[in-house]
């Protein structure tokens, strides 16, 4: 299939595109990370490759925990793009220190509430450039209430 990328709303994840192309890397292997400062030790959500507390681009990849809270959540019913079925779940979930913007899968949208324990479970998503696979950071309820 052509791959056409003015309709992708997609992250480019291959290292030809991005110097974070190994948290994608971690994402397909099932890990949740992002970077630690190499000066300061701060960690960064979304992961970067800069730090703004001190300046340094040295980093390294850290693995976050894969349970999370929901903090908050919508709703998307319509206007979705290509290839996501509606209704779909967005959520900030806190996850350690880090609020992560996410996609909540497998859920009844009708059962989702602030407070309700998830667990990480990446997001496989259209292919990218080159057929390459492609991930995104997803998590699902946890079994049993918070
Ligand atoms: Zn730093």
């Amino acid at each position: 299939m052509t791959y056409v990328r003015a309709i992708d709303p997609l992250p480019l994840e291959s290292p030809d595109h991005t110097k974070l192309h190994e948290f994608y890397a971690k994402l397909a292997d099932g890990r949740l990370t992002t970077t630690a400062c190499a000066g300061c030790r701060r960690t960064a959500w979304p992961p970067r490759g800069f730090c703004p507390d001190c300046g340094s681009d040295r980093f390294e990849w850290v693995d976050l925990p894969r349970e999370g809270t929901i903090h908050a959540f919508t709703i998307q019913e319509a206007g979705l793009p290509a290839g996501f079925a509606a209704p779909r779940v967005f959520a900030i979930v806190s996850v350690g220190s880090h609020r992560i913007f996410s996609i909540v899968s497998g859920a009844d949208a009708g059962q989702v509430a602030v407070g309700q324990r998830v667990t990480f479970q990446p997001l496989r998503v259209a292919d990218g450039p080159k057929e390459s696979p492609r991930w995104l950071v997803g998590f699902t309820l946890s079994e049993g209430k918070a």
